[in-house]
């Protein structure tokens, strides 16, 4: 099998051309701090206008990193793997992960199972997890979708129990819930503008201090180190699933990217090469850009028309731009564009 390693992109937004870390002023005089650290396996980028910028950044540091060893499946003592390893016992976990937890069933019974958190044995099969990828023999496929289903999670306030055999991991939806997380930071320390990149995950808090919009790109699927458009947003989470983000080629030249159709076990190709979602919970955004892209053009499009709060971008694998009438994008780059009309 040839073997391609995806090349990793680390941001969805242009605009965070490699800040370092520090603070100094902008171009207009006003405080501004950054900081770039690696955490949850990306890239993130912070930064915060104010006088109290490096005070919030601290604090958002710590909080990542919190987050990260409370929900990292890998890191063993964190919760989500204590709970993978519980053997069928019920754990009684952290704020954090009971959160998590509770809304991946909530957004999995929204979108029909497209969003299930213990599809986790099957993208470990694929080899996400390791970058050892292969194509699962199918028996072995078949049994491990026995155990896939969010719906035979138990939960009790915090007290969380998996069937055995079950497994789970919240990687689509953590780094929206640690976006939320940081503009609380930002917000309690007196902080009325900031931004943060958490990998594909672009976060902003009020508008530019000059009191103009923040302007996000979003990358093109096709060519994923061009922009494909640019989307103006203040105070919304932009938040980006796509299949060129982590995928391989196969022997039969297939690409098989992360995202897991739940239903068939295998990486999800159902007409989307890319999808965005636009909202104030970058939480919300996280699980829904990864469960609209599982749906596929068609129920996301119907999905995006109902789902009042959010705009949504769909990329087609035949070149086609959908986005929802409450977006104006600027520059698109050359693709059909059509727009889906909010109910
Ligand atoms: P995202 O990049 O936010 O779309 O999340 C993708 C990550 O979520 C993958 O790397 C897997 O760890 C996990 N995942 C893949 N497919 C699914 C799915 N259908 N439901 C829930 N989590 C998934
Ligand atoms: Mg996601």
């Amino acid at each position: 099998m040839i073997v391609r390693k995806a090349v990793f992109f680390a941001a969805v937004a242009a605009f965070f051309c490699l800040w370092s870390c520090g603070s100094g002023t902008d171009s207009a005089e006003n405080k501004v701090s950054s900081r770039d650290i690696f955490a949850m396996d990306t890239y993130m980028s912070l930064k915060a206008y104010g006088d109290s910028g490096d005070k919030a950044l601290d604090e958002a540091e710590k909080r990542i990193y919190e987050i990260e060893r409370e929900l990292s499946a890998v890191s063993e003592g964190s919760d989500i793997y204590r709970l993978n390893h519980a053997c069928g016992e019920a754990l009684t976990l952290s704020d954090d992960a009971a959160i998590l937890i509770k809304k991946a069933v909530d957004i999995g019974s929204r979108t029909g199972g497209a969003l299930d958190i213990t599809v986790y044995p099957i993208v470990k099969e694929w080899g996400f997890t390791t970058g050892d990828y292969k194509i699962p023999q199918p028996t072995v496929l078949e049994e491990l979708l026995q155990n896939v289903d969010y719906r035979k999670l138990h939960i009790d306030g915090n007290k969380v129990r998996l069937p055995e055999n079950a497994e789970i991991d919240l990687g689509a939806l953590a780094k929206g819930y640690t976006g939320d997380e940081i503009m609380k930071i930002m917000a309690k320390n007196g902080i009325t503008s900031a931004v943060v990149s958490l990998g594909g995950n672009v976060q902003a808090l009020g508008s530019k201090p000059d009191g103009s919009d923040w302007r996000v790109a979003v990358r093109d699927p096709f060519s994923p180190d061009r922009d494909m458009c640019v989307v103006e947003t203040s105070g919304r989470a932009v938040v980006t699933s796509g299949n060129y983000e982590r995928f391989f080629i196969g022997e039969d030249g297939s690409r098989y990217c992360h995202i897991i159709d739940p239903k068939s076990g295998f990486p999800s190709d159902n007409g989307l090469v890319s999808v965005t979602v636009i909202g104030e919970s970058g939480l919300e955004c996280d699980a829904l850009s990864t469960a609209l892209f599982v749906m596929g053009s068609e129920k996301a499009a119907a999905f995006a028309s109902s789902a009042a709060g959010y705009d949504v971008i769909l990329v087609t694998d035949d070149k086609r731009i959908l986005y929802t009438d409450g977006l104006s994008l600027e520059n698109i780059s050359e693709m059909a564009a059509e727009v889906i009309t909010v109910e």
